[in-house]
């Protein structure tokens, strides 16, 4: 039984990313009756980001702040952790499946000689035991697992375990703790974002993507103006990607990233099963394609057989209008 959680948050400049209120929640359904500790890392100021991860379900927040801790590195992020576990001895531990996630917890977990879930999508219970269902073979199928023996370390993929209701009557301590992070043997000089700037991709719960019949990068703009409508992304194929009409990565598949929001919207892409690794446990598909035999109509929940550089502008007005 895991009594007591503890939660790695993860902000982007300043904001909380919501996959950190997803792993409270994920928390809960391991165990509702859990201490739930909230960890934050930054070089800067988390009173409200830890009061934040109370607001949404952890019982008390330990943040660690550093100048050694302005850019995620394996090694700082790592000395806080070990030491915070240390500490705090935790039954088990849950992080986002995120850039950071992926990169952090494989090496948390050789380091205390762990098993490790990752990018688990659903949580259940079973008595003591905990039961994670991930993905394999690129989203073809699902495996169950349990850990049995040590600490329970999992990660979750963003968007798929729905984060609590905030709840601002709660309250827990907040302890700012003194880590030294320190002899670091590679140092973050600078970080440039290649994404654009917007909502990130991996956590939207919209996601409008293009592919190579877009036919250039001038026909991403549309693109861009659903997606700003609707508080989306945009994400594309391979095609679009070797085509240049858009930065690697946007690209959504078996060898870029795997999404699953709430609405997805293909447009001008075919449906390769490398694709569709990406996007296919998406919650409700639209595929718009001029060919209707196209292999995306084959998973879309909705088609729209037409020329896209007639549809798009067509949706977005319709949208324009209804939401005034
Ligand atoms: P196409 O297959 O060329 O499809 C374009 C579609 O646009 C067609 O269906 C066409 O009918 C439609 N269209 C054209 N004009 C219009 C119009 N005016 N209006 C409406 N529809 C129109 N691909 C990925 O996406 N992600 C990956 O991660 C990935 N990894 C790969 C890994 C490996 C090892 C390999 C071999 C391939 C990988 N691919 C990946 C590539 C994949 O196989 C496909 O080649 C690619 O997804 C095709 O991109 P597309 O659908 O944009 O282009």
């Amino acid at each position: 039984m895991s009594d007591k959680i503890l939660v790695i948050g993860e902000s982007r400049e300043g904001v909380l990313r919501n996959v950190s209120f997803e792993a409270i929640a994920a928390a809960r359904k391991m165990n509702d009756n859990a201490e739930v500790v909230a960890l934050l890392l930054s070089d800067g100021e988390l009173e409200d980001q830890a009061q934040e991860m109370i607001y949404y379900g952890a019982d008390r927040a330990v943040t660690v702040k550093h100048e050694n801790l302005k850019n995620y590195t394996s090694e700082g992020y790592g000395q806080v952790v070990l030491e915070v576990v240390d500490e705090e001895t935790p039954d088990a531990i849950i992080m986002g499946h995120t850039a950071i996630g992926k990169d952090l917890t494989p090496k948390i977990a050789s380091r205390l000689e762990l098993g490790l879930v990752s990018d688990a999508t659903e949580i259940e219970t079973d008595g003591e035991d905990v039961i994670f269902t991930r993905p394999i073979y690129s989203g073809k199928a699902f495996e169950k697992k349990v850990i049995k023996e040590g600490i329970t370390f999992a990660t979750i993929r963003p968007n798929n375990i729905a984060a609590l209701e905030k709840d601002e009557s709660r309250s827990g301590e907040i302890q700012a703790k003194d880590v030294d992070v320190k002899d670091l043997r590679t140092v973050i000089k600078e970080v440039i974002r290649k994404q654009s700037e917007g909502v990130d991709m991996s956590e939207a719960s919209v996601v409008i993507a293009g592919g190579r019949g877009v036919k250039s990068a001038e026909g991403f703009e549309p693109l861009y103006e659903l997606a700003n409508l609707l508080g989306g992304a945009v994400g594309a194929s391979r095609g679009a990607c070797d085509a240049e009409y858009c930065d690697y990565s946007l690209q959504i598949g078996q060898t870029g990233k795997v999404i699953t929001p709430d609405l997805y919207i293909a447009v001008g892409i075919s449906g390769a099963i490398q694709h569709l690794a990406g996007m296919s446990n998406s919650k409700v598909i639209v595929a718009i394609n001029k060919d209707p035999e196209a292999n995306i109509f084959n998973i879309a929940d909705y088609g729209i057989v037409g020329d896209l550089f007639e549809v798009i502008p067509l949706l977005t007005e319709e949208l324009k209008q209804q939401i005034g």
